[in-house]
């Protein structure tokens, strides 16, 4: 770190999609913690480690991970209190499971289930004040890159949420930057292309929040991997990894978080 920069704690969080029961969420949890064990003690209060199971493992990872800095995320909630949403999650269940984290709008959720800037923006408004904080994705297409369009894109992914909520989400608010044609492609932005959006980003947090925008993490995802995390995390605005493929070897992700702590 440079000397005067602002110290932001790194952050890498498995998104485990729709992948592993319970049972393997736990079994995962047991391999993740034996390898994190052999770094020896103390470590883990450089970084911020979490994974997002999907929802019927919470419990059981929760259990899994107690007694460890491993902390718990969802992968999605709805933006009402309660009520008649057959198959959605409240922000009060979350809580309750000890969530510390929550994806909103990763791409998957924008492409495959239709969810638009202004529904993302209410989940945003929801978790205003709670103790679960947003990790909110946003990412150009590869058409929008080709056609020069991913800062504006990525801009307003990002003020639909900043003009939802204010001030509201200012030491909350985590940013994870996801080109959608690197996620799950293998393709991944080089270190600068990535630094140039994230610079996008964090002028954005700054104009939005003043002096706090520098302390908000703007994460890196698409493709990440052991092999590229050390050069996609020296650069001065990425502060960590949303982590999909690599996330399902115990092993490649214990790499990747150990590889996050040369940021710190
Ligand atoms: C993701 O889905 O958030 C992601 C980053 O996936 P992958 O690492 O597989 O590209």
């Amino acid at each position: 770190m440079k000397p005067g920069s602002p110290h932001r704690r790194p952050l890498v969080v498995a998104n485990w999609k729709m992948n592993f029961t319970p049972g393997e969420a736990s079994d995962f949890a047991g391999r993740l913690l034996a390898l994190l064990a052999k770094r020896g003690p103390g470590w883990i209060e450089a970084l911020d480690l979490a994974i997002a199971p999907a929802h019927p493992a919470l419990d059981r990872l929760r259990g899994a991970l107690s007694g460890s800095d491993v902390q718990l995320a969802a992968q999605n909630l709805h933006p009402a209190a309660q009520g008649a949403y057959t198959g959605e999650v409240s922000l009060a269940m979350l809580e309750d499971l000890g969530c510390r984290f929550v994806l909103i709008g990763h791409s998957e959720r924008r492409h495959l289930f239709g969810e638009d800037d202004e529904f993302i923006a209410a989940k945003a408004s929801r978790l205003v004040g709670s103790s679960v904080r947003p990790i909110l994705c946003v990412g150009e297409t590869l058409e929008e890159r080709e056609a020069g369009e991913t800062l504006d894109r990525v801009t307003r992914q990002l003020a639909a949420v900043l003009d939802a909520t204010g001030d509201g989400l200012a030491s909350q608010l985590v940013v994870a930057y996801e080109p959608v044609w690197a996620i799950g492609t293998g393709r991944t932005a080089t270190p600068d292309d990535a630094q140039a959006v994230h610079a996008e980003i964090r002028k954005n947090l700054i104009e939005h929040f003043g002096e706090s925008g520098r302390q908000t993490r703007i994460l890196y995802g698409g493709s990440v991997k052991p092999s590229n995390v050390r050069e996609l995390l020296a650069q001065p605005d990425l502060d960590g990894a949303l982590v999909g493929g690599a996330r399902l070897d115990p092993e490649a992700f214990a790499s990747i978080a150990l590889a996050s702590l040369e940021k710190s």
